[in-house]
C-alpha cells in the first residue's frame, strides 16, 4: 500500500516532467539543435544507478530531443527525486548531455545521463554535438525575506523544529542547501528508542526512563551532559506521540536498534526515514511555513550580541537575506561528509582522510558548526566520531549488505582470514579493521542463514537483486568463493572450518566471539565487501535544556537555538543505536517552540 503510493507518486513526477519538457523541448527549437539528427521513434537504456539499475526512455524526432523519462529504478525515494526530475529536463532544455549533476543525488544523474546517451546513440544521435554544454540562462535577482523563525537545514530536527515553531503560532522559513529536504534522516535506519508501556507491555518488555537515561549515559562513557539526556529520554515518548498526531506510523513490533542496548525500538512503517519526513511535510505544506532549498546559509547575522538572520546563498548565486523576529535555528546536521573538519577534530582514528567514505547525505559538513562559532558558540565533544566497520568500500553507504544479522556472518579479509569477533563493539570491529589490507572485509554468509531470497535488507533490497547487480558475490562452493573473490583457498577454508568447530563446541573461538549460532558450511557461499565508514559526529554546539545555543562564556547567545546532530553534548563518547532519531525530534520541538514564543523586537 505504501509502496504504491511512493510509486504512484514517482510516477506521477515523471508523467508531469515528460509533458513539461516536451512542451518545453518544442519551446527550445531556437536552442542550436538544428544541428542534431536522428532516427525519429522512442528508445529505452538502462545504466547502473545507487541502488542498482535505471531505465530511460528517449523520445526523438528528426532534430530534437522531445522528451527523456526514467521508467524504472530502485531509488531511495526523496533522495533520488530531484536528479529525477531535473537531469531529464535539462536534457531535453538544452538538448544536450552535458547537464549539471544535481548534488546529493550524483549515482542517479550520472545514470541518467549515460543511459540518455546510449539511447540517443540508438537513435544515431552524434554524441560529440550532444556532449556540448549549453548554458540555461536565468534570471538572479538577490532576495529578502523575513518570518518570526528562521529554520536552518531541512533533515528532521529542522522539519520538527518549524513544524512545532508553526504550531506555537509562528510563522516559518526553513532553508535547505540541497535540492531536496531530508537530510541524513531521511537516509537513516530510523528507529526511535522510547519507552512505551502500551507497546513494550504486551511483549513482556520491562523497561524505564530510568534504564533509558542510564543505558544512555553510561553507553555514552559519562561524557554526556546529564540534564540533555534527562530531557532526551523523559520527552521521548510524549515527542513520539507527536509525531504520531501528525500522521507518522510505527508497527507495534520493537526492535533493539543494532547497539541500542534494549527493545525500545520503534520502527517506522515506511522505509528508511521517509515518514518522518512525509509527516512533516504534509503539515508544512499546509501551513504558514515557507520551505527555500537549494538555499544555503552562509552567515549569521548578529546584532548587539543577538542573532537576528542568516545570509544565505540562493540557488542561481543570488543573496538571500533571511531576517528573524523572533531567532533563528541551526539544524544543520554534523559533519561525516567534511573531511577536513574530520581531519581536524579526530583524535581517535588512525585516519579519517578521504579514503574512508561516509554513510552521511552529502550536505553534512559542519556548515552551522563554521556559521556558529563565528559569533562565538562554544562546541562540545568534537572528537567524538562514530564510525562503522559496514559501508560500500565505494560509497560508504550502508546498502547493500550481505549480512542479516550478528548471529549468521563471519568477516573474512583479503587474505582469507578472519580477524575480529564479528559480535564486538563496532568501535572495537573498526579499529581492527584499520589493520587490514586496503581497511577491507568480506562478509560472508551461507545459503541457510539468509532467510529467502525474496528478503529484503533496510534499503529495500533482496539478495538476488543484490547478485544480479554484482555487487554480492555468489558461489556454489568454498573453492569457487575463494577463486572469485581473489584469495587463497587454503586459509578460507581454514577461518571457516575453525569457526565452525566453534559452534560445535560453543566455545573457543579465536577471536573471543560469543555469539556462535550458525555454521557457515552450506552452498551457495555469498560474501559482499564491506569497508570502515563514518556515521555520526556526537560532538557540536553547546545548548541548554532550552535548546538555545551556549558561547564560550557560559552565556546563552540571544536569538540563537540548536538542535540534531549539530549540537553536542547528548550522547557522550558513543551513540546508542536508535536515540538519534528521539534526540532529533525532542530537541527540534522544542527549539521551534521556544523560538516561536522568543520576542526580539
Ligand atoms: P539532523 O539529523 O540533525 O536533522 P540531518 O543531517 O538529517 O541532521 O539534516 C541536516 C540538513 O541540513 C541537511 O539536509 C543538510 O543538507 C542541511 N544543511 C547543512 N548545511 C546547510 C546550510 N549551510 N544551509 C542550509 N542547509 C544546510
Amino acid at each position: 500500500m505504501k509502496k504504491r503510493s511512493i510509486l504512484r507518486r514517482i510516477s506521477a513526477l515523471l508523467l508531469s516532467t515528460t509533458m513539461l519538457f516536451s512542451i518545453m523541448g518544442c519551446k527550445n527549437s531556437n536552442l542550436e539543435t538544428t544541428q542534431l539528427s536522428f532516427k525519429p521513434g522512442t528508445y529505452e537504456a538502462s545504466s547502473k544507478a545507487h541502488n542498482g539499475d535505471l531505465k530511460v526512455q528517449v523520445e526523438v524526432d528528426d532534430t530534437s530531443i522531445k522528451s527523456v523519462t526514467v521508467i524504472e529504478h530502485g531509488e531511495t525515494p526523496n533522495v533520488s527525486d530531484a536528479a529525477l526530475e531535473k537531469v531529464p529536463a535539462a536534457i531535453v532544455t538544452t538538448q544536450s548531455v552535458a547537464v549539471d549533476i544535481v548534488s546529493g543525488a550524483t549515482y542517479t544523474s550520472n545514470a541518467i545521463i549515460e543511459a540518455t546517451k546510449i539511447a540517443l546513440q540508438e537513435a544515431g544521435g552524434n554524441l560529440e554535438l550532444l556532449n556540448v554544454k549549453k548554458e540555461q540562462t536565468e534570471k538572479v535577482e538577490d532576495i529578502e525575506k523575513t518570518a518570526d523563525v528562521i529554520v536552518v537545514g531541512a533533515g528532521g530536527a529542522g522539519l520538527a523544529a518549524a513544524v512545532s515553531a508553526s504550531q506555537n503560532g509562528a510563522s516559518v522559513i526553513v532553508i535547505e542547501k540541497m535540492p531536496s529536504v531530508g537530510g541524513n534522516t531521511i537516509i537513516s535506519g530510523s528507529g526511535y528508542n522510547a519507552v512505551d508501556p502500551k507497546r513494550q507491555e504486551p511483549l513482556g518488555i520491562e523497561d524505564s526512563i530510568e534504564l533509558h537515561y542510564t543505558q544512555t549515559y553510561e553507553g555514552g562513557d559519562k561524557l554526556g551532559n546529564p540534564d540533555l539526556i534527562r530531557t532526551l529520554v523523559e520527552n521521548a515518548y510524549p515527542a513520539l506521540e507527536w509525531l504520531e498526531s501528525l500522521g507518522m506510523e510505527y508497527t507495534d513490533n520493537l526492535i533493539t536498534v543494532l547497539g541500542g542496548l534494549f527493545p525500545r525500538g520503534h520502527k517506522p512503517v515506511k522505509p528508511l526515514g521517509t515518514g518522518y519526513v512525509d509527516a512533516y511535510m504534509n503539515y508544512i505544506n499546509s501551513n504558514d511555513v515557507e520551505v527555500m532549498v537549494e538555499t544555503k546559509a552562509e552567515e549569521l547575522i548578529i546584532e548587539d550580541g543577538i542573532v537576528t538572520g542568516v545570509i544565505a546563498l540562493g540557488a542561481n548565486g543570488n543573496k538571500v537575506t533571511l531576517n528573524a523576529n523572533n531567532g533563528v535555528i541551526l539544524t544543520t546536521g554534523g559533519f561525516g561528509a567534511n573531511v577536513e573538519m574530520r581531519q581536524e577534530y579526530n583524535k581517535k582514528w588512525p585516519t579519517l582522510d578521504e579514503t574512508i567514505k561516509t554513510t552521511n547525505a552529502p550536505g553534512a559538513t559542519g556548515d552551522g558548526l563554521i556559521m556558529a562559532e563565528a559569533v562565538n558558540a562554544n562546541l562540545v565533544g568534537m572528537n567524538e566520531i562514530q564510525l562503522l566497520p559496514m559501508g560500500d568500500p565505494n560509497t560508504g553507504s550502508l546498502s547493500g549488505k550481505v549480512g542479516v544479522g550478528v548471529a549468521s556472518n563471519v568477516f573474512i579479509n583479503k587474505e582469507g582470514n578472519r580477524f575480529v569477533a564479528e559480535d564486538e563493539r563496532r568501535d572495537v570491529m573498526t579499529m581492527a579493521l584499520y589493520e587490514q589490507t586496503d581497511k577491507w572485509l568480506w562478509e560472508v554468509i551461507d545459503s541457510d542463514t539468509y532467510p529467502t531470497p525474496e528478503s529484503k535488507n533496510n534499503f529495500n533490497q533482496t539478495i538476488t537483486e543484490l547478485v544480479e547487480q554484482g555487487i554480492v558475490i555468489k558461489a556454489d562452493s568454498l573453492e569457487e568463493l575463494a577463486e572469485k573473490l581473489d584469495l587463497p583457498y587454503e586459509n578460507l577454508k581454514a577461518s571457516l572450518d575453525k569457526y565452525n568447530e566453534a559452534v560445535d563446541n560453543q566455545g573457543g573461538d579465536e577471536f573471543g566471539r560469543k555469539i556462535l549460532e550458525q555454521k557457515i558450511d552450506t552452498a551457495p557461499f555469498y560474501a559482499g565487501a564491506r569497508s570502515i565508514t563514518v556515521h555520526h559526529t556526537m560532538g557540536g554546539l553547546e545548548i541548554n535544556t532550552s535548546a538555545e545555543v551556549i558561547n564560550k562564556d557560559s552565556e546563552i547567545i540571544e536569538g540563537l537555538f540548536a538542535a540534531g546532530e549539530v549540537t553536542g553534548g547528548v550522547h557522550g563518547s558513543n551513540r546508542l543505536g536508535g536515540n538519534a532519531l528521539a534526540d532529533i525530534t525532542v530537541f527540534g520541538k522544542i527549539a521551534g517552540e521556544n523560538a516561536a514564543k522568543n520576542k526580539l523586537k
